[in-house]
């Protein structure tokens, strides 16, 4: 064993894997759990990938562990009812611990989960080619469609509001009360450009008040990262499970295309490098529509461009809130980061308000496909 299967291995044994584990190694690149590879004595055994939840984030380790042996559950039991033969590698199977708990706490309060390692996937932190992205479309929409025969109100809400926009706008207008940083009068027009936009943000939240979209279970992570790709880059099983909430199927469209959209990076400093890129949008919708077409109502289809604008828009909201407040809840590396990355999401709504008619008739034309 290596110094981490040593540091590791009580951990390790509390759970119910098969075979023992002979080394851990720290894995993946993700930004909030620790994740760390647990390989095996067994030559035909699966290994294993052990995750730190941070729970600083989620305060409700409970719940959150609830939500995904439910989601995990449902579409194993829907794979299997395919016939489909590789179930366990194309969803995520948690590994419970010989109480037959879904995590274990530890004596310093940390809370640790195990889930089978899918193997000889891979996964990128950005989408470069037209096929990643409809890769990209086609994982999460299946991941709805998986998802849309179960009871939205059986998951519980494990952060609440993380994507309410009325209530990060209330937020936003504490953070302006406040004026703990005494910033406000620095970005007046950022805080304009938000109230301008207040109305038609919430278009999304008046139609499912008006109950022309159905709540749904939605991912709320819909990062390219978190979906793994066989070895001829396909699609293979959507990760990362922890943010499955309530929500409605726009949060998770517009969340992935607002990174895929945007040639530039999330805090660019070079407002005039944030261009939209079209054929990946064009691409992530393809792949989307193909897998989620079936399940979808023509309003939720309608609403995908709204969440297109929301997500960014939301996005400043909460960066700008976090500068008003002094920069506690975004890490930053240089003190107008969180200024810097304000005004790129801005430039990104602004660049998305310009195509919007675009964006609108692509979606319209590729939900044609399936009429008829
Ligand atoms: P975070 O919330 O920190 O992003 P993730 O659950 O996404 O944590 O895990 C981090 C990375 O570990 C993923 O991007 C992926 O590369 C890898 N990974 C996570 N779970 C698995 C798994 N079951 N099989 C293979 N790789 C995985
Ligand atoms: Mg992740
Ligand atoms: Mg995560």
């Amino acid at each position: 064993p290596n110094n981490k299967a040593a540091e590791f291995l009580p951990i390790v044994n509390f759970f119910a894997i098969k075979g023992k584990a002979v080394d851990i190694e720290p894995f993946g690149s993700g930004h909030i759990n620790d994740t760390y590879r647990i390989c095996t004595d067994l030559e035909e055994g699966p290994n294993y990938m052990l995750q730190r939840i941070n729970n600083h984030v989620f305060k409700n380790v409970e719940h959150l562990m609830q939500n995904i042996a439910l989601v995990c559950n449902h579409i194993k039991h829907k794979l299997i009812g395919q016939n489909e033969k590789d179930a366990e590698g194309k969803v995520l199977t948690p590994v419970p611990t010989k109480n037959g708990d879904l995590f274990f706490k530890d004596e310093r309060n940390n809370y640790w989960r195990i889930f089978i390692l899918i193997e000889n996937t891979k996964s990128y932190d950005i989408v470069e080619t037209i096929q990643q992205a409809r890769e990209g479309g086609r994982a999460f929409g299946n991941f709805q469609a998986m998802l849309s025969d179960l009871n939205p109100l059986d998951v519980h809400e494990v952060i609440p509001n993380f994507l309410n926009i009325a209530s990060r706008l209330r937020d936003f207008r504490d953070a302006i009360n406040k004026n703990m940083a005494s910033r406000v009068d620095e970005v007046r027009s950022e805080i304009d450009f938000i109230q301008e936009r207040e109305n038609k943000m919430n278009t999304i939240l008046n139609m499912a008040a008006k109950s022309q979209i159905p709540l749904r279970i939605t991912h709320n992570d819909t990062k390219f990262n978190n979906v793994l790709l066989n070895k001829e880059d396909k699609a293979q099983c959507v990760i990362d499970l922890d943010t499955v909430m309530p929500g409605y199927v726009a949060y998770d469209f517009g969340d992935a295309i607002r990174t895929i959209i945007n040639s530039a990076a999330e805090d660019e400093a070079d407002l005039d490098r944030i261009k939209l890129n079209i054929p990946l949008f064009e691409a992530y919708t393809k792949g989307y529509l193909e897998t989620a077409h079936h399940f979808l109502y023509p309003m939720e289809i309608k609403s995908l461009v709204d969440g297109v604008l929301l997500l960014p828009y939301m996005q400043m909201i909460r960066f700008l809130t976090d500068y008003l407040n002094g920069d506690t809840y975004y890490k930053i590396s240089h003190p107008t980061h969180n200024l810097q990355r304000t005004k790129a999401q801005m430039r990104l709504v602004i660049e998305i308000e310009k195509h919007e008619e675009l964006l609108r008739d692509l979606v319209k034309r590729e939900a044609n496909v399936y009429l008829s």
